[in-house]
């Protein structure tokens, strides 16, 4: 379960985020190119834009696809 509290800095605001569990595996930005990406240095991922109604389910089988269980959906 990700921890809202323990965000990282480069999340957009909104629903989804990454928090600080994160081991940049790139399973997330594979998963949803347009919403989560990789910082270039690599320390992490972050969620980049928040779903549109059709990116929902993308983004949804990121966060349960994250070995790390650091993507959450309780941002707001
Ligand atoms: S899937 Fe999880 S651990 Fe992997 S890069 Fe995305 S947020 Fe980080």
């Amino acid at each position: 379960m990700a921890n809202k509290a323990a965000k990282n800095a480069d999340n957009v605001a909104g629903k989804y985020y990454v928090d600080d569990q994160c081991t940049s595996c790139g399973i997330c930005e594979g998963l949803a190119p347009d919403n989560f990406k990789l910082k270039d240095d690599g320390s992490y991922a972050y969620v980049s834009a928040q779903p549109s109604a059709d990116q929902e389910a993308a983004c949804k089988e990121a966060m349960e696809s994250c070995p790390s269980s650091a993507i959450g959906d309780d941002g707001e």
